[in-house]
């Protein structure tokens, strides 16, 4: 808006004298461009169309929040199902399932729904007072040369000042352009901004603690969940009730249970993702809100079930960063079971992920990618490692490989292991039952399968009998 302001002030400092120079009596007839009311209807010609055109587009663009509100939803529509296909890992569901004959058919409805007639009423009204905005802006060059021409011929002026004028009037009418455009744009998008500042003046429920975690060589950190309840915000059912326990320092925790009994929940709890509802989660004998969330966060490195990976460098995705430690980079990933893949890279930990960034990038299965993501974590070298589901994606053979690693992976780290596969969990020192937001029981396998009233023991035998199951179906079609 300065620089229009003075724009402004310089252009008309320097038509001033296009208005003063007066027509030679010389020249005849058109010494009736000196009258001064022949000079006012110039000149009120040219600031009426200059302030019109501006006025214009602002009146135009004041609707676009109208039109943003009325397209909102067809927009996003449009966006989603036109984009389907751009998701490589949609590609296999959307030929075997002709999913691309819906989206093709919402696109349809989509379109003419923003083709109604009501919203192109509404576009028609902006184009035209767009039109009659530039309609305005070249009558005003137009009146600008003709006039400053005509007075030139004239001799009032030479032709060297011909420029002078045209340009200064031109920019003039820029300058005012711009400047009634800023206003409007400050007022117009006051409708937009609306959304963001309501997304700021959310409140921050979470407290935000100042302490810093204790560093300490022996890794000797202490968690406890102290009788933990929790509900998601919104809902009114407990995903967590009374929630007791402590992990032992250096241990292998194993946490088991079926779908929906809070498992994850009883993570995201753990990782400050939410904060008890009621009950205290403690870490070396302080509440964990206390603590400065990054700091806290550097005491866990977590695998979660839908971990992400990125389009960098095999090594910068186990690093988490562009200059790291190879030999360490490289041992982690050997350890989480990837050696014999990096073996068969020509580029080792250099290689592209994905092929987003370079041709000869690899794409990785799902049971290597979850191999790296085990390997990021180990890189991260936190006190606690944390693993949901880290076979999911795994074959029997690499299942199998990464239980006997489990000892070198976790080292001397106090390890949770998430799983519903109750056989992936044997090896681990103890092992946490949770039945419908409760831990229903605690101990070793063989303690809890010895309780034949126990949940474990009900989920051991359903998985059990199912192997059974296909065993002897195996053998009686030998
Ligand atoms: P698990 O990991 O054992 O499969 P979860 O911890 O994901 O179980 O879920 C525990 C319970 O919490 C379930 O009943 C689930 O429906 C509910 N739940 C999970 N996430 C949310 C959420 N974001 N909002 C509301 N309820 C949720």
């Amino acid at each position: 808006m300065l620089n229009a302001l003075f724009n402004i002030l310089s252009a008309a400092a320097l038509s001033v004298s296009l208005f003063i120079h007066p027509v030679p009596d010389s020249a005849g007839a058109f010494t009736v461009m000196n009258h001064p009311l022949f000079l006012a209807a110039v000149l009120g010609s040219m600031l009426l169309s200059i302030f019109i055109a501006p006025m214009c587009y602002k009146k135009s663009d004041s609707f676009m929040p109208i039109l943003s509100r009325e397209t909102l939803f067809l927009n996003r529509k449009q966006r989603h199902f036109g984009r389907y296909g751009d998701h490589q890992e949609r590609a296999a569901d959307i030929r075997m399932y002709e999913q691309d004959r819906i989206c093709a058919h919402v696109l349809h409805e989509n379109t003419t729904a923003l083709t109604s007639s009501r919203l192109l009423r509404l576009i028609g009204s902006m184009s035209r007072l767009k039109a009659l905005g530039s309609a305005l802006s070249y009558l005003f060059t137009g009146v600008v040369y003709l006039f400053v021409c005509v007075k030139a011929w004239a001799g009032a002026f030479g032709v060297g000042a011909v420029t002078q004028y045209v340009s200064a009037l031109t920019s003039l009418s820029q300058s005012i352009m711009s400047l009634v455009t800023a206003l409007g744009a400050v007022q117009n998008n006051a409708y937009f901004l609306q959304t963001n500042f309501r997304f700021l003046d959310i409140p921050n429920n979470m407290y935000q603690g100042s302490l810093t975690t204790e560093k300490r060589a022996d890794r000797e950190y202490d968690v406890e969940f102290r009788d933990v309840s929790f509900k998601y915000p919104g809902s009114d059912q407990y995903s967590l009730r009374h929630v007791s326990v402590k992990f032992k320092i250096g241990k292998r925790m194993a946490i088991v249970g079926q779908n929906g009994s809070g498992k994850t929940t009883f993570i995201k709890l753990l990782c400050r993702l939410y904060d008890p509802t009621e009950g205290q989660i403690l870490l070396n004998g302080i509440d964990i809100r206390k603590y400065r969330y990054d700091d806290y966060m550097n005491v866990f490195a977590i695998v979660f079930q839908d971990f992400q990976l990125f389009a960098f460098t095999l090594g910068e995705n186990v690093a988490a960063g562009q200059h790291y430690d190879r030999a360490r980079a490289e041992r982690c990933l050997r350890d989480a079971g990837f050696g014999e893949r990096l073996d068969q890279m020509p580029k080792g930990l250099d290689t592209w992920l994905y092929r987003f960034f370079d041709e000869q990038g690899v794409e990785v299965s799902g049971g290597e990618a979850q191999k790296i993501a085990i390997a990021r974590a180990l890189y991260k070298d936190a006190p606690f490692i944390i693993l949901d589901e880290p076979t999911a994606a795994l074959d029997p053979i690499a299942e199998a490989e990464v239980y006997s690693k489990f000892d070198t992976i976790a080292g001397d780290k106090t390890s949770i292991y998430i799983s519903h596969r109750l056989s992936s969990c044997r090896f681990c020192d103890e092992i946490a039952v949770f039945d419908r937001g409760q831990i229903v029981q605690q101990g070793t396998h063989e303690e809890l399968l010895n309780d034949t009233n126990g949940k474990y023991h009900a989920l051991w035998h359903a998985q059990a009998q199912y192997y059974t199951e296909k065993k002897d179906l195996l053998h009686a079609a030998d």
